[in-house]
């Protein structure tokens, strides 16, 4: 069994549609694929109606999700949400107060970008994003066109747009302990996405982990692309501690990452310890 529980489309900052991801997701031998886009579940109808349209004899299991933006105290954090029921109102609503917000930031953003000299537009950013959830890739991609920076991830610099960066402008983001309580509550299993991907800022203390598990984590995200061997092995010992599942998974983007799908994958116990903690969707095809 090979399960990779994080996903982008182009319903977020992905490059390949629903349709292309769960095709990609074939191509690269999977069993289990998460379809888990910043702040929206718009790309699930469509993933899910190609799990259906597989030529008999391939199997492909679907499991919807999303990855919600998140805030503690000041430090930027990312919560994964697998199954959880999409209409619930609370969690819905939340959901498009983030998506809302991201399009008065990104063309603050593209503001910030032309005051510094880059000859980019906010009608560039929006047919980079097509139907898109808006994000800071989608403008990398736009500083990239324009022959700003050589490549997405030379626009996460101090420079442009990395946390903190000169052209970096926030964008509303949820409390992770009301995120977690959200998901919980539309019946859906929360999940930490890279707690410990320095690389992109400052990363969250243990406690406020601790605080998460308390108020119904699920899991870590252990095994990712941006986590060194030493941080995996902290965040193995401290989900030991907190009696927290652990997950592995590739953060695919399509294109606009390097990351292969399938690159991190998640133990089948593990899987199937998380889909029995959901009430509010069950996985789709396989
Ligand atoms: P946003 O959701 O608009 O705040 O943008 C955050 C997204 O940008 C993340 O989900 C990553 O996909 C991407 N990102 C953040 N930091 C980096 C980085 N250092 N290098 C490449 N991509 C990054
Ligand atoms: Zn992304
Ligand atoms: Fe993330
Ligand atoms: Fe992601």
């Amino acid at each position: 069994m090979r399960i990779d529980l994080h996903a982008h489309s182009n319903a977020s900052d992905g490059t390949d549609s629903p349709a292309e991801l769960v095709a990609a997701a074939v191509g690269a031998g999977l069993d289990v694929v998460a379809l888990t886009d910043h702040d929206t579940v718009a790309g699930h109808t469509e993933a899910a109606d190609a799990v259906h349209a597989l030529p008999a004899g391939t199997r492909l299991t679907l499991v919807p999700g999303a990855e919600l933006s998140c805030v503690a105290g000041d430090i930027s954090m990312h919560l994964l949400a697998y199954l959880f029921d999409p209409a619930e109102p609370a969690f819905a609503a939340e959901r498009e107060l983030v998506r809302t917000d991201r399009f008065r930031r990104g063309r603050a953003i593209v503001e910030r970008c032309r005051e510094l000299g880059a000859d980019i537009s906010w009608e560039q950013v929006r047919r980079i994003a097509g139907e898109g959830s808006v994000g800071r890739p989608h403008i990398a991609s736009a500083l990239v066109e324009a022959g700003v920076v050589a490549s997405v991830s030379d626009a996460f610099t101090a420079d442009w747009l990395a946390n903190g960066g000169r052209a970096d402008v926030r964008k509303h983001e949820t409390d992770p302990v009301t995120a977690v309580r959200l998901v919980r509550a539309a019946g859906g299993v929360p999940v930490f996405a890279h707690p410990g991907a320095v690389k992109r800022g400052r990363t969250v203390s243990d406690q406020v982990v601790a605080d998460l598990a308390a108020a119904g984590l699920a899991a870590l995200e252990v095994d990712h692309i941006d986590h060194d061997e030493p941080t995996r092995a902290h965040l193995r010992g401290l989900a030991a501690e907190l009696g927290l599942l652990t997950t592995g998974s590739s953060d695919y983007h399509g294109s606009r990452k390097t990351v292969r799908l399938g690159e991190h994958t998640t133990d089948p116990q593990v899987y199937e310890a998380l889909v029995d903690q959901a009430t509010g969707a069950k996985p789709i095809g396989g």
